[in-house]
């Protein structure tokens, strides 16, 4: 049987040459359209898939009730009307309405999505394909969270249902490209964008094995320490297309993280080498690598949209440690601006080691000096005195 080709998209949103689907399935490079609906019956409640034990990826974990890769040259809306008849064996005289909610990336490290997400009304009868689905059912939007508590979901679902609840509250927006998932394809900066694009690379690499892209963040979205670096590195997180993997300054935070339980590893050299986070979500103020380490005052001020969203997105937070000066005046920023007034932060400034709690809700900030190969080599910090310090700050999280 020929293997299905899907329809993979440029930055731009066009549409490119279709790739095959095992391509797709391990390069995140290969963006390809995928839709998703989400149906809910007239009692509001959500229908959801059971995905089947033999599944090779989150065996009979629960996840959207219809989702599916778009065919080449296919709208989203038509593609979304083949996907909810067949995977739910619906005859198409029986489809309902459908309401596109928002758009979204949602990148792993073995693939890369651009989800249309819709909204139907529909109380069946619905017959899906056995083969696919281990079971279907409705569930409550309270039932949904208990899902989400004892992690029986899917991670995208997860994703997914707080952009849902977000739309169920402002319906008129739709949503387009959410962080931390969407990041990568922004280019409001155009010094940023060139200069990310033009990294060549370094040794035996090409340019090939570079992301070049902005870097989102990544670990774990219940955590409660964020940790903030200024931006990636030309040939560590520019060229992983992971924050703080494959440098200098990776080896020393992941080395600290490990030491006090929060990563898998005491080292991150790529996107999908295994490496997993737990309690602490790590990222930059600014996504896009800048020319000497050193993003203009205005795309830093530009770049605090993606941050504000990704701090939205870490609900549980109770501890930002920035490393380095700058990264602290864009978390500065960002919570004056959360709260609306600056009567909080006056006099408050950065200090290696020094813990501030601004009260009102916000979460406390640490200061740690950038462990960038400069201030190692320069003896400004080593390794051991960087790892007492982070984990003296994360102590009281
Ligand atoms: S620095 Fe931020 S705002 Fe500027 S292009 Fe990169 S991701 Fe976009």
């Amino acid at each position: 049987m020929l293997e299905e080709r899907l329809s993979c998209i440029d930055d731009y949103g066009l549409e490119t040459e279709p790739r095959l689907r095992s391509e797709c399935h391990k390069n995140p490079a290969l963006l390809h359209r995928v839709i998703h609906v989400m149906v809910e019956n007239s009692q509001g409640r959500i229908l959801m898939q059971r995905r089947s034990q033999a599944k090779d990826i989150q065996p009979g974990m629960w996840d959207m009730a219809v989702g599916g890769h778009l065919i080449p040259g296919e709208v989203a809306y038509a593609g979304a009307v083949r996907e909810f008849m067949e995977e739910l064996g619906v005859l198409e005289q029986d489809v309902p309405e459908f309401v596109e909610m928002y758009q979204y990336t949602w990148i792993t490290d073995i693939e890369s999505e651009k989800v249309t997400s819709f909204h139907a009304r529909s109380d069946g009868p619905f017959s899906p394909d056995e083969g696919e689905v281990d079971m279907i059912a409705f569930f409550s939007p309270v039932e949904i969270d208990e899902l989400i508590q004892s992690k029986s979901v899917t991670p995208n679902f997860q994703y997914e249902w707080s952009l849902h609840r977000k739309w169920r509250k402002s319906p008129d927006i739709v949503l387009n490209d959410y962080p931390v998932f969407g990041i990568c394809h922004c280019h409001r900066c155009e010094r940023l964008t060139d200069f990310r694009c033009s990294i060549q690379g370094k040794g035996k690499l090409v340019k090939a094995d570079y992301w070049n892209r902005p870097v989102p963040g990544f670990g774990d979205l219940n955590a409660r320490i964020l940790v903030v670096g200024l931006a990636p590195g030309a040939h560590g997180a520019n060229r992983t297309g992971r924050p703080f993997t494959g440098d200098a300054a990776g080896d020393v935070l992941f080395r600290a993280l490990y030491r006090i339980g929060l990563s898998s590893r005491p080292d991150g050299y790529a996107r999908g080498d295994g490496l997993t986070l737990t309690d602490v979500f790590i990222t930059n103020a600014v996504k896009c690598v800048p020319p000497d380490n050193r993003p203009k005052p205005d795309e830093a001020d530009r770049c605090i949209d993606w941050f504000q969203m990704e701090l939205d997105a870490l609900a549980n937070l109770r501890m930002i440690i920035c490393l380095g000066r700058l990264a602290f005046e864009s978390v500065r920023k960002s919570l004056i601006h959360r709260v609306g007034n600056s009567d909080n932060f006056k006099g408050v400034a950065f200090g290696h080691g020094v813990r501030f709690d601004p009260g009102s809700g916000l979460p406390g900030i640490g200061g740690l000096y950038h462990p960038s190969r400069r201030n190692l080599n320069t003896g400004l910090i080593t390794s051991d005195s960087f790892c007492d310090l982070f984990e003296k700050l994360c102590k009281d999280a």
